[in-house]
């Protein structure tokens, strides 16, 4: 049934264009789905889209300008959105789907109220473009989620399109729609998330040993619009990614600080984005004194491209009902994923050594398969599938961090259901693993961030022995401090690593 929010907070003002829901007869909801967008429409419409980290969300919106398309980012949603979301949503979804359904609303709803546009202005020029597909929880269903909140919201009609998650960049396009759902559109999106990523990732290198507080901020900010200008004139970007370093080396920094880092993984929105949906996890995390290890988009990539992949591997030994087995039956299958993965890691790896990411590997998900196909089914796709469960036994093996914390939504099907009940096998096999699952509910902060605190205090106290368990040379080059000297060592903390790099080996 749909059903009209029922707090005082989310009455909407007195204009009589937002009334409706009130005095509307309750029925049950259909999700009427044949939206249009058509070439006349195209000058006059802004298209809105959001979610991922906010210098990729800027990023996508100038790269996509450049290809003549207005596309314009949502601000990141915050408590309220999470709220205005639960109070037009369906009761037992998920966090991701209440904050960004919350916050499309919000925005939708400052048009209307701050602006003095109608609902029915709002749904003529603007519409809403988002992932969508099908899986075993409840992401199959948030594109029907958006379309009944917004209608309850006041905004029935308003548009949203989707693209699959999981057709990589070649979607079906209907001739009629303006939307540009082209192979064009997606290898300049997937440009721009890949340049964001490598920017976020320096970013969380240096940002916790920075001499004056908010110099990496301001710097990457001051790349964001180098590549910006780039996309939008059409300019070389390995080029604009080389002059980032000019920015760069200027932030100073003292990397001998002994500080924990902390692997920050599990569902995908919930361990990336940067806001009220994960409590501000990263930025806590550095105001604590820790180093994180984010997750980059290219890591969900990868896992997509492996399991179309992995997909394509089980239908060959499918028997027809005839019998006769299949041939690998569609050799043109395996050559796009394959000329996928090479075009990915090729872009990723000319654009981050241009700008000096050189000790960051793009995850090979066929090594974390096999790490973790003792513990985890394969088979079993959803959510991260099993990268959660890889993620802690390469850590722990290899030694990549003091503590690993899993983020994830209330209730998450893949990652609290099935991960974590997993992770208590890979703990127990693993004893040494300092592994904190957490989940987020929208409220409930304060014991979120004590428990936070309280993994953090280990994981402190082992950074801290491992760098007093170094002999530290007399003299410190001071390459030491340059954000491109990154040194592979078996130490898990940035310090420590330098040190042993510049230590001479005894034989
Ligand atoms: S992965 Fe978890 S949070 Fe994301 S849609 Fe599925 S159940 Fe919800």
């Amino acid at each position: 049934m749909s059903t009209s929010p029922s707090c005082s907070a989310f009455r909407p003002n007195n204009n009589p264009d937002n009334l409706h829901f009130i005095h509307r007869e309750k029925s049950h909801w259909k999700d009427h789905t044949r939206y249009t967008f058509t070439m006349d429409e195209k000058q006059d419409v802004t298209i809105l889209f959001g979610g991922l980290t906010l210098l990729q969300d800027k990023l996508i919106a100038s790269a996509l300008h450049s290809l003549g398309e207005r596309y314009m980012a949502m601000p990141n949603p915050d408590f309220e959105s999470f709220q205005l979301g639960k109070a037009f949503g369906n009761r037992g979804q998920c966090n991701p789907t209440y904050f960004n359904v919350g916050n499309l609303i919000k925005y939708l709803q400052k048009l209307r109220d701050e602006k003095g546009l109608s609902s029915k202005e709002i749904i003529q020029k603007y519409l809403f473009v988002t992932a969508g597909g099908c899986g075993p929880c409840r992401f199959g269903m948030y594109i029907t989620e958006y379309r009944k909140a917004l209608s309850d919201a006041g905004f029935e009609g308003f548009r949203i399109m989707s693209f699959e998650h999981n057709k990589g960049i070649f979607q079906a396009v209907n001739d009629n729609s303006a939307i540009n759902f082209t192979p064009t559109f997606f290898i300049t999106l997937t440009k721009a998330v890949i340049i964001g990523d490598i920017i976020n990732l320096l970013g969380y290198k240096m940002r916790p040993y920075e001499l004056q507080k908010g110099a990496t901020d301001k710097a990457i900010e001051a790349c964001r619009k180098i590549v910006s200008e780039a996309f939008m004139q059409k300019k070389n970007l390995v080029k604009a990614m080389w002059k980032c370093r000019e920015v760069l080396e200027k932030v100073g920094l003292d990397r001998l600080q002994p500080k924990p880092k902390v692997m920050v993984m599990g569902e995908f929105w919930a361990a990336m984005t940067e806001g009220d949906g994960n409590y501000n996890l990263h930025r806590f995390l550095e105001e604590e004194g820790a180093e994180c290890i984010p997750q980059p988009l290219i890591n969900r990539l990868m896992l997509s491209i492996w399991e179309a992949e992995f997909a394509l591997e089980k239908t060959q030994d499918i028997e027809k009902p005839d019998q006769k087995k299949i041939d690998f039956s569609n050799p043109k299958n395996k050559l796009l994923i394959k000329t996928a993965k090479i075009a990915l890691k090729t872009h990723f790896t000319f654009y981050a050594k241009a700008i000096g990411l050189h000790d960051f590997e793009i995850p090979d998900i066929q090594k974390l398969a096999d790490l973790s196909k003792a513990y985890y089914p394969l088979e079993s796709s959803g959510g991260e599938g099993h990268m959660e469960v890889a993620h802690l036994i390469e850590s722990a093996k290899e030694n990549l961090a003091h503590l690993v914390i899993s983020v994830k939504p209330f209730g998450c099907m893949p990652s609290s259901c099935v991960s974590d009940g997993i992770q208590s096998l890979v703990t127990s096999r693993f004893p040494a693993a300092n592994f904190l699952s957490i989940e987020t509910s929208g409220e409930g902060a304060a014991n979120f961030y004590s428990r936070v605190q309280m993994a953090l205090f280990k994981a402190k106290q082992a950074a801290k022995e491992e760098f007093e368990a170094l002999d530290i040379p007399k003299y410190i080059p001071p390459k030491i401090h340059h954000y491109l000297y990154q040194p592979k060592t078996d130490k898990a903390g940035t310090a420590a690593r330098l040190i042993q790099s510049i230590t001479p080996k005894i034989f």
